[in-house]
Formats: structure tokens, C-alpha cells, sequence
């Protein structure tokens, strides 16, 4: 079955009773016992909801895992991840990384003895150099954040395989829709479902999924122990997001090549990074192993000054964090998204004061070029 019917069939036969087709929002805390030592398969809405269920079911189902998770965030959902391992373990991390991530990372699991070192990840022998004895996992992004440079899953996993390491990949970026890591022999997938799974700017929600069903176990268990899961009606609204997935997408990676041919040519950009462009370095590895590039575009103008007048006069394209909804956003990496990355590396991977980051929406691509031009030659 093609994906994009998949994703619409999220929680579609879930209430048999009614035949309901929507899944419903089952707002309850808690559940009767038939008997003693009897449940319906659901006790306590931490261990367990049936809306939520119908989203890690459906999340399982478009990756090919034996399991997903829900949690209320995407860093709740890498936080509990990080609860798989212990002090003393070693985890290497691409170092073009989502800030909020690298936070986590360096100041709170730090603190608990876990150590991280930072590579460049496309570079398989600068992977192989970082390994320790106690390394147990590898940390990466599908495409990342901002550079939308893409990771060479099938290298690493051989990598990972050989040094009996985990293969972590958060694939917020991609979604089901583009790229299934968990098929190219990755371990475990992680998303901030706030971004395209959702879809729309309007709920926070995190999502996991696992190959194997020993460390499904494992995630389940620290799931309901640490209790950062995601409430029934978020739930829902995931779903509903995700029905939506490959149309939204499909029409965002339309918008982002016209937009991105667009900025290539105009004087007052001096660099563009959107793996669709053929210029792009990973372009041609993203064709083999991936369906599609996404919808997110990076970009330097020629001033300091034009990223502030950019910022304050998109009329459409509005100035705000987040990314992957139907709205186009436009952000300033270097002091929203990536302020937590040590300064000395955001220079060294070229997130700087004249770099901004689009998320391209659902909206005509004519009128977000439009509202790009004004912006850029307003004065
Ligand atoms: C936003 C984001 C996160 C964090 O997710 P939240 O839902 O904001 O907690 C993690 N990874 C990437 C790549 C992101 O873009």
C-alpha cells in the first residue's frame, strides 16, 4: 500500500463499536476493571490511552516498526531515549544538530555521567576515530537542522552494526513520507511531531519508533515510568495531521524548489542550501535513498542589515520558531533555533548572522516569491 493511503487510515477502524470514522478522544484519566486481576487492555492513561494508541500504532505502521511511542514533546521524546543508557556510556552526535537537542545533551544527561562527542557524521572515518569502548549509540538527523545536509544511513548502520552501537535517527525533517530509516538499518526513529506530522502549528508532541521488539520493551517500560506522554486530545490532533501528510508535503516540496531556484538567482542571496537543488552535495544520495527533499530551505543574504529587514517585513511568511506546518515560517538560527550550540562550532558549520532558515508552507508559490521580493528589495 502506497504511504500516502497509510497515513490516511490512521485510527480509521479503531471504534468497532460505532464505526466512528474519526478516532475518538478518549478524555479519561483512567479505566473500570471488569474483575480483579482482569483490565480491558487499558488501566491508567500514563501506561496506556486508546487515542494515543491509535497514533503509535499508526506511527509503528508507516515506519515498518514493531512499536512507536507518544510523548508530549519531541525533546520528551529524545529525553526518554536517552534514559535507554547509563553513566559512563558514550553516545557520537552529528554535529549539525536542532539546538534544544544539543542542550539536552550537554547540560542535563551530562550531568548523569552520559558523554557525547560531536562529528561530522558524513565523514565516516571522523565517526570511526570518536569510538570508545563505552560508546553505545549514534545520535544523527535524517536531514538536518539547518544545513539540510543528509545522513548516509546505510554507511552508518553498517558502523553502528559492527560496533554493536545504537542507530539513533530523527527524521522530523523527512517524515515517514520521504524516508524510513528504520528500512536502512537504523535502530530506533524519533520525531518531533509538532513539525510535519502534525502539520498545521498548533500542538507540541513527540513520537518514537523501535525495529526490535526487546528495545520496544525497554521504551515502553521507561515511557510509563518517566510519564512524559502525550494527553488524548493532542493526540487526536496528530492524527488528524498526519491524514494530510503527503498532500501538504507534496504541494511544500513544490513551493520549496520554485522558492529555492528562485533565491539562487536572486543578487542579494549569496548562498542557498535546499538538497532539491542539483548543486546541492547531497542531492544525489537523497535521490537514491529518500523520496523526496523536504521542504525546509537555508539561506545567506549579503548583509547583516537585510536579515533584520527580511525578519520585520514578510508580510505572508510570518517570524516565528517552529517549521514543517502549513503556514510558512521564516527564523534566525543563530539566535532562535541554534543559540545553545557552542558559538565556535555554529561558526564552523556556517550558522551565522546572515544565515536564515524558511520553512516553506502550503501557501501559492507565486505569492510567498511575491512576499519574498518586497521584503528583500523594500527600503
Ligand atoms: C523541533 C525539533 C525537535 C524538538 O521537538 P519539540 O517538539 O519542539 O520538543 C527535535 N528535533 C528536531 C530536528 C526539531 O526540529
Amino acid at each position: 500500500m502506497n504511504i500516502s493511503t497509510e497515513t490516511v487510515q490512521v485510527g480509521l477502524e479503531w471504534d468497532t463499536r460505532t464505526g466512528a470514522v474519526s478516532v475518538p478522544i478518549y478524555q479519561t484519566a483512567t479505566f473500570r476493571h471488569p474483575g480483579l486481576g482482569q483490565s480491558t487492555g487499558f488501566d491508567y492513561s500514563r501506561s496506556g490511552n486508546p487515542t494515543r494508541l491509535a497514533l503509535e500504532n499508526g506511527i509503528a505502521r508507516l515506519d515498518g516498526a514493531v512499536a512507536g511511542f507518544a510523548y508530549a514533546s519531541g525533546m520528551a521524546a529524545i529525553a526518554s531515549l536517552l534514559l535507554l543508557f547509563r553513566s559512563g556510556d558514550h553516545i557520537i552526535v552529528t554535529e549539525d544538530l536542532y539546538g534544544g537537542t544539543c542542550r539536552l545533551f550537554d547540560r542535563v544527561f551530562s550531568q548523569y555521567g552520559l558523554t557525547f562527542t560531536y562529528v561530522d557524521t558524513s565523514d565516516t572515518l571522523a565517526v570511526k576515530n570518536a569510538l570508545r569502548p563505552e560508546t553505545r549509540a549514534l545520535f544523527v538527523e535524517s536531514l538536518t537542522n539547518p544545513l539540510l545536509k543528509f545522513a548516509d544511513i546505510p554507511a552508518l548502520s553498517t558502523i553502528c552494526h559492527e560496533h554493536d552501537l545504537k542507530l539513533i535517527v530523527d527524521n522530523t525533517f523527512l517524515t515517514p513520507y520521504l524516508f524510513r530509516p528504520l528500512e536502512l538499518g537504523a535502530d530506533i526513529a524519533v520525531y518531533s511531531a509538532t513539525k510535519y506530522l502534525a502539520g498545521h502549528n498548533d500542538t507540541v508532541a513527540g513520537l518514537v519508533t523501535v525495529r526490535d521488539q526487546q528495545l520496544a520493551e525497554q521504551v515502553c517500560f521507561h515511557q510509563n515510568a518517566a510519564g512524559a506522554v502525550i494527553g488524548p486530545q493532542d493526540s487526536w490532533l496528530v492524527i488528524r495531521g498526519m491524514k494530510t501528510l503527503g498532500i501538504r508535503l507534496d504541494r511544500q516540496q513544490e513551493n520549496a524548489l520554485k522558492i529555492a531556484a528562485w533565491l539562487q538567482d536572486h543578487p542579494r542571496i549569496t548562498k542557498v542550501y535546499y538538497p532539491g537543488l542539483e548543486g546541492h552535495p547531497d542531492h544525489g544520495l537523497m535521490l537514491r535513498y529518500a523520496s523526496g527533499f523536504g521542504a525546509m530551505i537555508a539561506f545567506e543574504v549579503d548583509s547583516h542589515a537585510l536579515v533584520e529587514q527580511l525578519l520585520l517585513q514578510t508580510q505572508l511568511i510570518s517570524f516565528a520558531e517552529s517549521l514543517g506546518g502549513v503556514e510558512s515560517l521564516i527564523t534566525f538560527p543563530e539566535v532562535q533555533t541554534h543559540a545553545d550550540i557552542p558559538q565556535e562550532l555554529r561558526a564552523r558549520l556556517g550558522i551565522n548572522d546572515v544565515l536564515l532558515r524558511l520553512s516553506v508552507g502550503i501557501e501559492d508559490a507565486d505569492d510567498l516569491i511575491g512576499d519574498l521580493r518586497q521584503a528583500l528589495e523594500h527600503d
